[in-house]
């Protein structure tokens, strides 16, 4: 079997190495466009244990070989927070791994497999080649996937686009910090969320996160966010922190999401962001993308047809993919709309509805916000990011 896997993010990687595990005949090659990714410049991930799990189905050792220069930071409590309250709460145990040192490794892996990879950016003409010369090619080209593009129709491709800005930065604080951080301080130009995981007890990895709103007004409009660093540590450190930004030199991004009717159309079937994409606050994005690889690999080793491989992938991803999607949608939508539930909500209730924790009408927001816009993939180069 030939198989063309379209971008070497962690869904390709992941599913070409798979699918050798699974086929040791199949001759696969990636096609990797460099640094096309949104996601590319993201700076890491938390990795909890069903991407664990997954890692460990593939190479056993991989702990020792992901980690070979530092040990992992393990994450094992999350620190939720407004400006006026805090909860120190347990969190499924996991750890935090840089996009570099995974994407390393998963190639490293791939390399040694006998998998070619071919630096190209595959575009429309590239496609229609490579489905004559390939028994199966895979797009696992991230959320502005070509692949995705070209059959939308056939697929049922959907685009949101959230009215929701974010960036990338470094803490380094004299302060240790070995939590996951979820915060939400009330400014007066909004909301300003900031999830961040620990890389060392001293450096996390952080995203700042506001609305279209918040960041067009008061102190943040018109501020890169290296402009906004004195600002955002000033909100930050209002609560017990030491908050000590470094830019990573990134603009703000807005934030698509990506959902599919159905996941293959002829021999072409979609992996990781580019058939499913949530908001990050998920932290699923990984574990998403290496569970749809990993039922994909199945499926092709108990199904010596193709076509009848990509029925039962289709629907073994749709069942785990159907209520995911329909929380974390919700979940996106009531953050776009952050800015509101803070203004309407008591200060002792902040915390609570930040988590979710208060009953409806709270949580969910029947409204849609006037921000958002739905589009089609062919309008795809209209995003900002
Ligand atoms: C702010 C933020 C924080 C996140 N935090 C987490 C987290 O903590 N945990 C987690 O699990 N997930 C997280 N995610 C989600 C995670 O980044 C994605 O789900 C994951 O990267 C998806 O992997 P992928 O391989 O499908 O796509 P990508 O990572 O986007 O990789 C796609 C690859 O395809 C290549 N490519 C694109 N177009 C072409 C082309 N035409 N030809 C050839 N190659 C091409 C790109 O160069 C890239 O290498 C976060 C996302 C964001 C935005």
């Amino acid at each position: 079997m030939k198989v063309a896997v379209i971008g070497g993010g962690p869904s390709g990687l992941y599913l070409a190495n798979a699918i050798k595990h699974a086929r040791r005949k199949s001759e696969i090659t990636i096609f990797e466009a460099q640094g096309l990714s949104a996601h590319s410049k993201g700076l890491g991930y938390t990795l909890q244990q069903l991407g664990i799990n997954l890692l460990n189905k593939l190479d056993p050792g991989f702990q020792t070989r992901l980690f070979a220069n530092s040990a992992p930071q393990v994450i094992n409590k999350a620190l939720y927070k407004t400006h006026n309250d805090s909860r120190l709460l347990p969190f499924t145990t996991g750890f935090s791994v840089s996009r570099p040192a995974l994407l390393h490794y998963l190639g490293e892996m791939a390399r040694n497999a006998g998998i070619k990879t071919i630096q190209q950016c595959i575009n429309k003409q590239d496609l229609n080649a490579l489905k004559k010369d390939f028994d199966l090619v895979i797009g696992a080209d991230g959320v502005r996937s070509v692949v995705r593009e070209q059959h939308a129709r056939q697929l049922g491709a959907r685009t949101e686009t959230l009215g929701l800005h974010y960036s990338w930065f470094i803490n380094e604080s004299p302060q240790c910090r070995t939590e996951a951080c979820f915060y939400a301080f009330r400014a007066p130009e909004g909301v300003v969320m900031l999830t961040s995981y620990p890389l060392t007890p001293y450096r996390q990895i952080v995203i700042i996160e506001m609305t279209e709103a918040c960041l067009n007004s008061g102190k943040f409009q018109g501020k890169t966010p290296e402009q906004a660093i004195p600002y955002l540590n000033s909100i930050l450190s209002q609560n017990g922190d030491r908050m000590a930004l470094k830019s990573a030199g990134l603009p703000w991004y807005r934030f698509n999401t990506n959902s599919i009717d159905c996941l293959h159309h002829r021999n072409n079937a979609l992996v990781g962001d580019a058939a499913f994409a949530f908001h990050f606050s998920s932290g699923q994005g990984v574990t998403n993308a290496f569970t749809m690889a990993f039922t994909l690999a199945r499926c092709l080793q108990r199904n010596e047809s193709v076509a009848q491989a990509l029925q039962h992938y289709n629907h073994a991803c749709k069942l785990a993919m159907g209520k995911a999607e329909q929380k974390m949608t919700q979940r996106a939508h009531w953050l776009e709309q952050i800015d509101h539930h803070f203004a309407a909500t008591p200060d002792q209730q902040l915390l609570d509805i930040f988590l979710g924790r208060l009953p409806e009408p709270h949580f969910g927001n029947p409204e849609r916000p006037t921000t958002r816009e739905q589009r089609g993939p062919e309008q795809r180069g209209q995003s900002r990011l």
